[in-house]
């Protein structure tokens, strides 16, 4: 299917009618948001492509927006430009969804060598607690320690074996169990993560040290708004809960925590994990969040719900084609699978 498809935008590109809608008064009514999560700095796209691109993958994709004369918009800029029906042609906005330390260190110098702005979505608990996402390094430890059968007990006194395929994805829904069941602490969990580390006979300080899986900490954060980088909100603890008291706060702890960073007090949102509920955007609305951004693909339109906006979720094994695609917009003609948010959650219990 997907193959299928890949053919006709690649004949509709050589056919020249990609260039041309991307072209068009249609696409200048939309505006193309793109949604990354993490840039690589070791291996972490090899466990989770969809939330991890290559160094070299996003170089291209920012290349690749430069060669094709794309606007690329600060975030409420190109949101207020929609709504006015005065975006430019090719418009685009670039986002980023949690705030990885990754960020600073592989995508800004990209980024900042295009001259292109872009919207960090900071989620700020494990900025804070700056320890390496639990579910996330325990993820990344299982994946480097799979294909084999490990010695003595496991991290819960059962032995540890992942030979078999599909054996690290049932071990973490173990671990996630666990912490979860135990309502384990920021701490715990942390603990937790280099018990699993000592299991597998992985270095877990050469882990810290390689700040993979781990956030921006705040006086990053600061350097790169000084930079031009825009913070919005992303919830602190990567929650979104079911109650619009418990919910407010989550946005409430959000915003302070980067108002103590940078004195600012952010209103654009992006959900976590991309869930959103029926009732969130009207609290969205009420609590005074100018736009929310989820994990649907698509291009926005002036007529979408503000607190509802699509967006792309580039992953590594995204082809050039389906890139240009969400780009020219070629990609609203083709019929297409309803996407699901693929972001694991993130997040701790404090
Ligand atoms: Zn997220």
């Amino acid at each position: 299917m997907r193959g299928a498809k890949l053919m006709v935008l690649r004949a509709l590109r050589a056919a020249g009618l990609s260039r041309a809608v991307a072209a068009s008064p249609w696409r200048r009514r939309r505006l193309s948001i793109l949604c990354y999560h993490g840039i690589s700095l070791q291996d972490e796209h090899e466990w989770n492509p969809g939330l991890f691109l290559a160094p070299n993958v996003f170089r291209r994709r920012m290349e690749y927006l430069h060669r094709g004369g794309y606007a690329v918009l600060p975030l409420a800029d190109a949101l207020r430009r929609l709504g006015d029906g005065t975006l430019p042609p090719k418009a685009v906005a670039i986002t980023f969804d949690d705030g990885f330390h990754d960020f600073r260190v592989q995508a800004f110098p990209i980024l900042k060598a295009h001259s292109f702005p872009a919207t960090v979505y900071q989620t700020t608990y494990y900025s804070d607690y700056n320890r390496p996402v639990f579910r996330l390094i325990c993820g990344l430890m299982l994946h480097r320690g799979r294909g084999r059968a490990y010695p003595g007990k496991g991290w819960n006194g059962d032995p540890l074996d992942l030979c078999a395929p599909g054996s690290v994805d049932i071990e973490l829904a173990k671990l996630d169990r666990f912490a979860r069941d135990n309502n384990l602490s920021g701490r715990d969990k942390d603990a937790l993560a280099e018990q699993l580390a000592g299991c597998l006979g992985q270095d877990w300080n050469a882990i810290l040290e390689s700040r993979v899986m781990r956030l921006l900490e705040p006086s990053s954060i600061r350097e790169l708004a000084e930079q031009g980088i825009d913070f919005q909100l992303h919830t602190h603890r990567h929650l979104t809960p079911r109650a619009e008291q418990a919910f407010r706060k989550e946005l409430d702890d959000n915003q302070a925590r980067l108002n103590e960073y940078l004195g600012i007090r952010p209103s654009h949102f992006c959900y976590p994990s991309g869930v959103h509920h029926r009732d969130y955007p009207d609290w969205l609305r009420r609590w005074g969040a100018e736009s929310a951004v989820t994990c649907h693909f698509g291009l926005a339109r002036q007529d979408h719900d503000r607190m509802l906006l699509p967006r792309f979720l580039d992953m590594n094994f995204t082809t050039d084609e389906e890139f240009d695609a969400w780009l020219t917009g070629v990609v609203e003609f083709l019929p297409r699978r309803t996407y699901q948010a693929i972001e694991p959650d993130a997040e701790p219990s404090a």
